[in-house]
């Protein structure tokens, strides 16, 4: 150990402890990093690796940047998946003995972001914990620190484990540290958060008397983790954080996160972006407060209906109340947002500025109040009551703190006059000083006569008399004292300008400090406000997103949905609600679709981009605006209400990927097929194409067989495979529709209608033949079809394939099939340009 100074040894004693974060350490005006933390912090914060004399036979490296911007640099690492331990001087350098005493006062991580870019307006900043038990269930505990809101629930499996950790997109999960490094590497890997440590050391000590129910030790265990882990790297009163809610997964509708993602429910599948989703259509919320809530909400459709036909109410009320609802999202455009000022208060970080958006936020509760007790609604009471006006907090704030105050906290400029005597007195001494100076210049031009004569302040003398060379002479003697020769001129100052200037400064510098302890002694007074204020912020998330859902209701000509206790869905009219927005309702043609106890499953058939996958996905995302409290895209709707929804529904791009999508698309169906109750929706879009003909077709008619005896949920299944339709006649509630498609004067039509029956099997080569493939092949193709037709007599699977002597047919048609499914792959892209030429030829009329 070589011989280091004091001070690089308390470094490196601190820094044992923050082994994995880079230790910010006070020195002065900077906060400074030492050895490898500094090699590495100069490389991903390209800033100047020098070095310092620390006693031992080398240098040590150093780097470091300027406390005043450090909150740039700690972002900028923690955005990277770093951790950043802040040490201070927690003694005063001046009284010091030795090395001033420094100690870690935050450890900030990835998931314990309290501001900064970092934090997305709209969106949840969670970090969660997560503990498995020997029962192969899991405890998940999350908050979002800059909200205050903390949730915790176990979960029955791996599987639902990783749904909820997707839904919350954890941006750091704690676990214990003996964890199997291939679960750490996984929870890295698919779910891109960064890991930490936090062990049971403390449920030993606390907890291990407690006997108790399993489930309750189980939860205690689990939000145990999350606040020991809070305590540790936050290091202070986290007085905004609110009691745990407890939740199970089954009070809400599932959705794992392959469906969510297949539906792109709050994100595109091709640009992993908002805009495109169902979130960006819904997200009419107008405060940042609204808009997480909005996400949850879609997150967790709803499942009970009482709680779902509330919601309808109160959206059903806001729709046809026009004025009102306008009133309100005017109103709510005034208030910030509440759940994170309260967190930086909270914290200790708020300033006077925030104090100040708080009060203009509390300002509009009386007139939201006011707009929603006259809605025709008896359910607004309750929410009325959770409106607080918070009205003394209001008092408070109007009389102490400045409209427009600065920045920082320290320079005074925060407090009104007349709000504390102390600070009124200083700064009349102050104002009478500044006074008594500025009367100063006219009454010694008077008295000496000389018209040039200047009062100024500079930093360094203070206040002074300035006269000009020339006009020294007229100076009575006496008069002045000499302070200061400049080229031109003479500075003076007199006893009784020291006096006065004496008394600004003093008053000046005991106001400023005043300011300061009046600023924080207020700030703490807030702080008793802190359960009201969150209260409050949930009622406005909850009227802004109400708000929200009545405005794209009403807007895009919604209908409220009705629920049916029989499984009967019957939505007439029906639009997929983003295709819709994005192709203008001219464009849009609206289908009906019908499904009861006899009409359970149904089988889409029809070619390339004549609205098979629209349709299907516009009757999944119907059941979920239902089931979240939203109006629905249709002019009729009655639903059951779905206790899952699963779809499998391939991206374009699939289709060229092979085999490992094969795989990913038969664990989806799995997945569909082992959990799905007679209760749920499924979606299977062309089930089976990612393998050869036979396989797929097999697969494809089993899962449909396995559904329609077994399961008996409401599906939707679309198929290339023409030979299934003949399962209508086997399958007593399967029926054939199809996606209508026509030719209209040698041009191919997209009817985009959805039809009862199969589709017409030679479609594709019609298709085939507008797109301009040569006609030899086209001819080919209708003989190859004709062989087809006459093999499989009426088409049925089970006659076709299967059986011996349907063998030798078999590779034919086989070979068929695969020609004719490459055949449907250039007319996809033939069909898009057909689309896309009628397209055009419309503009130009
Ligand atoms: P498929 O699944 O049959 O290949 P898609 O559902 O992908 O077809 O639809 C192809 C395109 O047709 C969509 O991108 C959309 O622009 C358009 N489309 C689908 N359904 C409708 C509809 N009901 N009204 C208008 N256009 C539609």
């Amino acid at each position: 150990m070589p011989s280091y100074t004091p001070m690089i040894q308390q470094y490196l004693h601190i820094k044992a402890q923050y082994p994995d974060a880079f230790l910010f350490f006070r020195l002065g005006d900077f906060y400074e990093m030492f050895f490898d933390d500094a090699i590495k912090a100069a490389q991903e914060l390209e800033i100047t690796l020098t070095s310092r004399d620390g006693g031992g036979d080398e240098r040590v490296p150093m780097c470091g940047v300027p406390y005043h911007s450090a909150q740039g640099y700690i972002e900028q690492l923690v955005e990277k998946g770093y951790k950043v331990a802040i040490c201070e001087q927690v003694e005063d350098p001046k009284t010091a003995k030795g090395v001033v005493r420094r100690e870690v006062v935050q450890l900030v991580t990835p998931g314990t972001l309290m501001e900064g870019k970092g934090l997305t307006e709209k969106e949840n900043h969670y970090l969660a914990t997560l503990t498995p038990f020997a029962d192969s269930t899991y405890g998940l505990a999350y908050a979002d620190l800059s909200t205050g809101e903390v949730r915790l629930t176990l979960l029955s499996s791996w599987e639902e484990t990783g749904n909820e950790l997707h839904a919350i997109g954890a941006r750091e999960i704690v676990i214990s540290s003996d964890s199997a490094e291939e679960w750490v590497r996984e929870l890295k890997e698919r779910y891109g958060a960064a890991i930490s440590y936090e062990d049971e050391t403390w449920l030993r000590d606390e907890w291990s008397s407690v006997a108790g129910h399993v489930t309750q030790e189980k939860l205690r265990v689990t939000v145990a983790r999350l606040l020991h882990y809070l305590v540790r790297t936050q290091k202070r009163q986290l007085d905004h954080l609110q009691p745990a809610e407890l939740y199970q997964v089954d009070q809400y509708m599932k959705m794992d996160r392959h469906s969510k993602l297949h539906l792109e429910l709050v994100e595109t599948v091709r640009s992993k972006g908002r805009k495109g989703s169902l979130l960006w259509l819904l997200d009419e919320t107008v405060t940042a407060m609204g808009g997480r809530l909005l996400k949850q909400w879609l997150d967790r459709p709803l499942i009970d209906q009482r709680a779902i036909e509330r919601r309808l109410d109160f959206v059903e009320t806001l729709k046809t109340s026009y004025f009102e609802r306008h009133e309100l999202r005017d109103r709510l455009r005034d208030v910030y947002d509440i759940e994170r000022l309260v967190g930086r208060i909270a914290y200790g970080n708020a300033n006077a500025r925030d104090l100040v958006q708080l009060k203009k936020s509390l300002s509009q509760v009386p007139s939201l109040r006011q707009t929603v007790s006259g809605l025709p609604l008896a359910e607004v009471d309750e929410l009325v009551g959770r409106l607080d006006p918070c009205e003394e907090l209001v008092d408070l704030l109007e009389r102490a703190i400045q409209e427009q105050p600065p920045l920082s906290i320290k320079e005074g400029n925060i407090i009104k006059d007349g709000y504390d005597e102390r600070l009124d007195r200083y700064r009349d001494a102050s104002r009478n000083g500044k006074a008594w100076i500025a009367e100063l210049e006219a009454k010694e031009r008077e008295v000496t006569g000389i018209k040039s004569l200047k009062v100024g302040y500079n930093r360094v003398f203070g206040y002074y008399i300035e006269v000009t060379k020339p006009n020294l002479p007229l100076i009575p003697e006496g008069r002045y004292e000499r302070k200061q020769t400049l080229a031109n001129a003479e500075r003076f100052i007199t006893a009784e300008l020291k006096e006065k200037e004496a008394l600004i400064l003093e008053a000046e510098e005991k106001s400023v400090e005043l300011e300061y302890e009046l600023f924080v002694a207020i700030r703490e007074q807030v702080k008793e406000y802190i359960p009201r204020l969150q209260t409050l912020a949930k009622a406005i998330a909850e009227l802004d997103v109400l708000q929200a859902l009545a405005t794209v209701s009403d807007e895009r000509r919604y209908v409220r949905p009705q629920f049916s206790t029989e499984r009967v869905l019957a939505i007439e009219g029906g639009r997929h609600p983003v295709v819709e927005k994005v192709l203008g309702a001219q464009t849009y043609v609206p289908n009906d679709c019908y499904m009861n106890r006899e009409r359970e499953m149904l089988l889409i058939t029809g070619p390339n981009m004549a609205g098979k996958s629209t349709y299907m996905r516009q009757v999944a995302l119907t059941a979920i605006m239902a089931q979240i409290g939203c109006f629905v895209p249709a002019e009729r709707a009655v639903l059951p209400i779905f206790d899952q929804v699963f779809t499998r529904i391939g991206a374009a791009d699939d289709l060229s990927a092979g085999q490992s999508t094969f795989m990913v698309e038969m664990l989806e169906a799995r997945r569909a097929i082992t959990h799905a109750t007679q209760n749920s929706l499924i979606l299977f879009d062309e089930i089976g194409r990612g393998t050869s003909t036979y396989d797929g077709m097999a697969l494809a008619q089993a899962m449909i067989e396995y559904i329609h005896d077994h399961i008996g949920a409401k599906t939707l299944f679309s198929t290339h495979y023409h030979e299934l339709t003949a399962l209508e006649s086997s399958l007593e509630r399967l029926c054939n529709v199809h996606a209508r498609a026509v030719e209209e004067n040698g041009k191919v039509v997209f009817l985009h209608q959805i039809a009862d029956g199969p589709a017409d099997r030679s479609y594709g080569i019609h298709v085939a033949e507008l797109a301009g493939l040569p006609i030899s092949l086209i001819e080919r193709a209708r003989d190859i079809l004709a062989k087809l037709e006459q093999s499989s007599g009426n088409g049925s699977l089970e006659q076709g394939i299967g059986e011996e002597a349907g063998r030798e047919n078999g590779s034919l048609m086989e070979a068929a099939s695969q020609q004719q499914s490459e055949l449907e792959l250039t007319v996809g892209s033939a069909a898009d340009r057909v689309v896309e030429q009628s397209v055009e030829r419309q503009a130009e009329h």
